[in-house]
């Protein structure tokens, strides 16, 4: 069968962006100076963020946790996909060894992941039935690899669009932590189809940043940051339609 972009009458649907508040449960996270746990911060912001990007009418918006539950890692990047995300968000407020060290980050997954998380990667991507597309489906495993080569490609052009937009905007108005954006390997960053991205913003280890992400004021300014470089992110036309291959 010819393979082309399906046409039809109905506008796309709204993206789907899911946030993913970290820790919670019997995983507290980081616990500050005054015993704030990071994982009611996350949750706080996750909720917030979730509320204005709902306001805007542009965005669907899923949580991998609305409630104090434990989540493994794998099973959030297994809702973004099963959800089929446009763009996947994890919310932190961790601790740093050096307390004086305060600012938000953004990451990214590091580009030289180990060999074993690279061929897990490989693995999971050349897989025919991560497309659900029936586009993909009735593909050689030869065109299928090379889709899923650009899929990751595309994936990682916009994680660190993302990342750009979401320092940019956090830099208006909150402190940052030096080069504040950066990689590493964080596990729920590896879905290989949807744009990711993880926010530390702030550290519970600092005694400032802890009391500010104990205040709402602070914590929508935070919200409100992360909704501009989403609204930035989707503005950018060349990498929301990275799944029209
Ligand atoms: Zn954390």
């Amino acid at each position: 069968p010819p393979v082309g972009p399906s046409v039809s009458n109905h506008p796309p649907p709204r993206p789907l962006v899911v946030l993913d508040p970290g820790h919670g449960g019997k995983d507290p996270g980081a616990v500050g100076f005054s015993g704030t746990y990071e994982k009611h911060v996350a949750l706080a912001v996750a909720q917030e963020l979730k509320r204005e990007l709902e306001a805007s009418g542009r965005y669907r918006v899923e949580m991998t946790r609305t409630s104090d539950v434990f989540i493994p890692l794998e099973h959030r990047v297994d809702y973004a996909q099963a959800r089929g995300a446009a763009l996947f968000v994890s919310m932190h407020a961790d601790a740093l060894s050096d307390h004086g060290t305060r600012g938000a980050s953004v990451y990214t997954l590091a580009a030289t992941a180990s060999d074993a998380q690279t061929a897990q990667l490989a693995q999971r991507e050349n897989s025919a039935d991560r497309f659900a597309d029936p586009r993909f489906r009735a593909l050689p495993p030869a065109v299928t690899q090379i889709l899923a080569s650009l899929v990751r490609r595309e994936t990682r052009i916009g994680s660190v669009h993302l990342a750009r937009d979401l320092v940019g905007q956090l830099h208006r108005d909150l402190p940052m932590l030096p080069n504040p954006a950066r990689h590493a390997g964080f596990v729920v960053l590896k879905a290989a189809d949807i744009p990711s991205v993880l926010v530390e913003m702030g550290f519970m280890s600092n005694p400032e940043d802890e009391a500010a992400l104990r205040r709402p004021d602070h914590r929508a300014r935070v919200a409100a940051a992360m909704r501009r470089a989403v609204d930035a992110y989707f503005a950018a036309s060349d990498h929301v339609t990275h799944m029209a291959v």
